[in-house]
């Protein structure tokens, strides 16, 4: 295994990088308060930036106008997009799971509609699977359905956390289509304009303290054609494994990014401020946060990049994916914690990106389902594996 950067991605790495730092990082307060015609207008200008800069899009396939980055390639680029939150959409790597969808699942009337401006980022997508009714993680509960009725699905339900509903152009629902099946073949995905009647953003949920697009969105009687279907009739299941699989390395990276950045700020304050006649960084408490963090930093790289590197070999790679999630999003959290903490009451304010960075950590434990979820599915399978005689050895993994 060899977890070193490959020569031809650090050039393109590097310019990702400068331009995150010198383009996005110095425009990232106005979009602290939520959105405003001034934090959406920087926002089109940074696109407009990357794209003319030839960092647009880098990791979709090129037949959807991506720029093709291989899978493990494009890993390493994951990493410093991760640094600010701005990135995804300023480079154009939001739109990439949602695409693949399309392109892999979509009729040919929606893959013309929306697959190209998507990618263009000139529309945005969402996605519609939790309901503030019963315990979104477990998916099977679902309660929003799905009818076929005269050539149309007539949808019916009730969602929240449906993120960016509020400025999608379309929101993929899942949604129970055969409540006669087994409950892993019973739901379907459906593509649901925004502007279509009967769609009703709701509310734009505050989280912590701050409104982030996160959407409540009723679905009263919405009527949308036959050919909105993604894939056979029940088979949302495997389509949202399908876009969750890779997509989950990617935010891990994304997390060690967020984390580096965090950690730089940690030991530029520890070597820098002074208390008790020292700097921080020589009192044995704020060592250990140091050594904590590379600690959870450095193992979560090696367990997310042997994942990734499993996943390219053509593996599921499930547990690993497991064990990422999970580990992944504690580190993110706990790295950025130790940052706040040794800058003192500066930490929680606007004036560092720590704060902001914090509140979204905290998500990163529930969105893609909770800790508890993944430590369940994970320590099943690898019980699984005792139980038919395999066993689980690591160093054969
Ligand atoms: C910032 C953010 C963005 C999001 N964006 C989207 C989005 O775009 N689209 C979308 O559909 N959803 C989105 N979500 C929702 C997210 O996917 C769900 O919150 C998540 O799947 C959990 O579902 P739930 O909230 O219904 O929690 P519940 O299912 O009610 O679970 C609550 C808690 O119960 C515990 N629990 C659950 N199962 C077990 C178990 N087996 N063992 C032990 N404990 C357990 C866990 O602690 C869990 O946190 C987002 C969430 C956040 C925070």
């Amino acid at each position: 295994m060899n977890f070193e950067i490959p020569d031809h991605v650090r050039e393109i790495r590097q310019r990702v990088q400068n331009f995150i730092e010198e383009e996005i990082y110095p425009v990232e307060p106005l979009f602290e308060g939520g959105r405003s015609e001034k934090s959406e207008e920087a926002l089109r200008s940074l696109m407009a930036k990357a794209k003319e800069a030839g960092l647009w899009a880098l990791g979709h396939p090129k037949e959807i106008g991506g720029q093709g980055l291989p899978f493990l390639d494009y890993v390493y680029i994951n990493e410093v997009v991760g640094r600010s939150e701005l990135a995804m959409v300023a480079l154009g790597t939001h739109s990439l799971q949602d695409s693949i969808m399309l392109m892999e699942f979509a009729s040919a009337q929606w893959r013309d509609q929306y697959l190209k401006p998507l990618v263009a980022g000139e529309v945005f997508p969402s996605f519609a699977m939790t309901e503030p009714a019963v315990a979104s993680s477990d998916p099977t509960q679902l309660q929003t359905t799905g009818t076929l009725e005269n050539g149309q699905w007539v949808i019916r339900g009730h969602k929240w956390f449906t993120s960016g509903a509020n400025r999608a152009a379309y929101t993929t629902v899942m949604c129970r289509t055969e409540p006669d099946s087994p409950p892993h073949d019973a739901f379907s995905m459906i593509v649901v304009p925004t502007d279509t009647p009967g769609y009703e953003i709701v509310r734009d949920v505050k989280v912590m303290g701050h409104a982030g697009g996160h959407c409540e969105v009723r679905y009263n009687d919405v009527r949308v054609p036959e050919s909105n279907l993604l894939g056979p009739r029940g088979a949302g299941f495997k389509i949202a494994q399908r876009r969750l699989g890779p997509g989950r390395i990617f935010h891990c990276m994304r997390w060690l990014g967020q984390a580096q950045r965090a950690f730089d700020l940690l030991c530029d304050r520890a070597n820098n401020r002074v208390a008790f006649g020292k700097e921080l960084g020589r009192h044995q408490q704020i060592q250990k946060f140091i050594f904590d963090s590379a600690c959870e930093i450095q193992s979560a790289r090696m367990l997310t990049l042997h994942a990734a590197q499993k996943i390219d070999q053509g593996d599921e790679a499930r547990v690993e994916i497991g064990l990422i999630k999970v580990m992944g999003a504690q580190m993110l959290h706990n790295v950025i914690d130790r940052a706040i903490q040794v800058h003192g009451a500066m930490g929680v304010t606007e004036d560092t990106p720590l704060e902001g960075m914090y509140r979204r950590a905290r998500f990163a434990r529930i969105y893609d389902g909770p800790d508890e979820v993944h430590v369940m599915t994970t320590a099943r399978r690898i019980l699984r594996s005792y139980q038919v005689g395999d066993g689980w050895d690591f160093g054969l993994r």
